[in-house]
């Protein structure tokens, strides 16, 4: 029964998640097959998370894969689900340390590629361009890439089939039965591998909290057509950059009122080319590039845009604070934000909608009309995934701690055998025999910081959130060899209230006065006395202390 007390060589397939268990983003999950003192690895998607507020100047957080690059003579391939920035986004990064061949659907491979032309590394990265529903091999591991429909071109689940046993991951995904784009989901060869037989299903929990099933892509479509049909002035709609068939349903309905479609921001732009290569939107007709907005008259025309995310830089908000180079709008016109707002950027969305409020420009979001729906499974798509695959185990991913342990009762209740919360950095077994955490690997989170990759504890941004709040003092003092003051102490203050400066610099002088003789014979004392004596001041006076840098020099 003890899994822990078998032979160290007994053979089995563990998971190892790096991301995703306990977090919405950053997934990154390994699959380990042999003993646990030989496995042969294959990593399933390596994503980013966007950095929070609490760490000034990281946009973007990576997983720490230093585990795996430490055994990558044993990892046999990288495999992409589908093109999400939270499944592909650190491979850029990350990819440097693992040196991997990497496999994908044509559309992920075309996003990647673009990404991997910005780091230099195109050349370097060996992708396999592997076809909708392909069955392939890497290393020791039989695939297959099985359709499903989530919110981007060419989302699959991935089957793993190993000589321990045979898993199926899940990917991102929902149940969409007309959907308006794309090869849908695949219900029969998913019914076929359920008869075939499933050890172990790894499992999107994003929306098990949520009851019944997502609406179809198709009526979100037909809302934005409708209110197309009915807006007088200008139309701007705002969704994810990568959400190719919102995209191809908004042209629809621009195409059906004689709109012309106007196209801002790159990434979006990126993403268009990256599927009109792949063969999408055949039908889409020519995109206006936004100089042409201005010239175009007001119920000709409908703006595509990102910054439906409140993102400061981005077209719409660009566009609210009336400051976009060549498109602006103004009463009469309307804004439909087709997405949802992510935990965490509500501040940011709500200052974008009160922006366009204030031109007195109309605005539709999601909670006033079915113009979004997400690209996850509700409770009864899960429920339709077991009845398919019929898993002995369930193992939840792509959650939050909540969504996790939800995700394992509910499958429990209806009827799947086991189920067990996985742990970043913890390997669990998942088959032959009982799902057991049996050992553990580092794991952790890295920042991209400008163009490098530092630590997440311990790293700059700390020490920049400290910065942010109290500020900073700089002290320059010199001395001459008869340990007198060579010259005027120098203080400088940055982000301090300007009063306090002066009452700064007098406690600096006072407490370098008041330093015995020979105790300044010394550069880090001379330092300390200062620092101390300036940050109680700044306390005394401002109820705050900054932090101090003395820098000491002899003349
Ligand atoms: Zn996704
Ligand atoms: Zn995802």
């Amino acid at each position: 029964m003890n899994a822990k007390k078998k032979s160290p060589h007994a053979k089995d397939l563990v998971l190892l998640p790096l991301g995703g268990t306990g977090e919405i983003g950053m997934n990154c999950y390994c699959y380990g097959a042999g003993s646990n003192d030989d496995r042969e690895w294959l990593m399933v998607d390596l994503g980013v998370k966007f950095g929070e507020d609490a760490d000034p100047g990281i946009d973007v957080v990576l997983p720490d894969v230093s585990f795996i690059a430490k055994n990558r003579k044993k990892l046999a391939g990288l495999v992409l689900t589908h093109g999400h920035e939270d499944h592909m986004g650190a491979v850029p990064w990350l990819w440097p340390q693992l040196k991997c061949p990497v496999y994908c659907t044509p559309f992920a491979a075309a996003l990647l590629n673009n990404k991997l032309k910005e780091h230099g590394l195109d050349e370097d990265v060996k992708v396999h361009i592997i076809p909708l529903g392909g069955k392939f091999k890497v290393g020791s591991f039989d695939l297959e890439f099985v359709n499903v429909t989530h919110s981007i071109p060419e989302p699959c689940a991935l089957l793993i089939k190993t000589s321990h046993g045979t898993v199926f991951h899940s990917g991102d995904w929902k149940i969409d039965r007309t959907p308006t784009f794309g090869a849908g989901i695949d219900e029969k060869r998913l019914a076929e591998i359920g008869n075939e037989g499933v050890d172990a299903l790894v499992c999107d929990s994003t929306n098990v909290l949520r009851e019944g099933l997502s609406p179809s892509e198709r009526d979100v479509a037909a809302t934005i057509a409708d209110i197309v049909k009915h807006a007088k002035g200008r139309v701007a709609i705002t969704t994810f950059a990568s959400h190719v068939e919102r995209i191809a349903s908004a042209v629809r309905a621009a195409r059906a009122n004689g709109r012309e479609v106007v196209i801002a921001g790159r990434a979006m732009r990126n993403t268009i080319e990256a599927a009109r290569a792949c063969g999408y939107m055949p039908d889409a007709g020519e995109f206006l590039d936004e100089e042409s907005f201005g010239y175009l008259p007001a119920n000709k025309i409908m703006l595509l845009c990102t910054g439906s995310q409140g993102e400061p830089r981005a077209a719409i908000a660009r566009i609210g604070e009336d400051q976009h180079p060549h498109v602006a709008l103004e009463k009469g016109d309307l804004v439909i934000f087709s997405s949802r707002t992510i935990p965490g950027n509500e501040k940011e969305v709500a200052l974008v909608h009160n922006n366009l409020a204030k031109l007195d420009v109309d605005l539709i979001t999601a909670d006033e009309a079915l113009i979004h729906t997400s690209g996850h499974p509700r409770q009864g798509e899960l429920k339709a995934m077991y009845e398919w695959l019929k898993p002995k185990a369930l193992i939840p991913m792509h959650g939050e701690a909540r969504h996790l342990r939800a995700h394992a009762k509910f499958a429990k209740a209806c009827g799947i055998p086991q189920a067990l919360v996985p742990l970043d950095g913890h390997m669990m077994r998942l088959c032959p025999g009982s799902l057991e955490n049996v050992d553990e690997a580092t794991f952790g989170r890295l920042h991209v910081d400008g163009k490098l990759i530092v630590p997440a504890e311990g790293g700059p941004a700390k020490q920049r959130r400290k910065l942010s709040a109290v500020g900073a003092v700089f002290v320059s003092v010199v001395l001459d060899e008869k340990l007198q003051l060579a010259d005027d102490i120098q203080l400088l203050g940055d982000g301090l209230p300007p009063v306090l400066e002066d009452d700064l610099l007098d406690a600096a002088e006072d407490a370098f006065e008041s330093m015995p003789r020979p105790r300044r014979k010394d550069d880090a004392a001379v330092a300390e006395t200062i620092r101390i004596a300036v940050r109680r001041a700044a306390d005394q006076i401002w109820g705050k202390k900054p932090v101090c840098k003395v820098l000491v020099q002899r003349a």
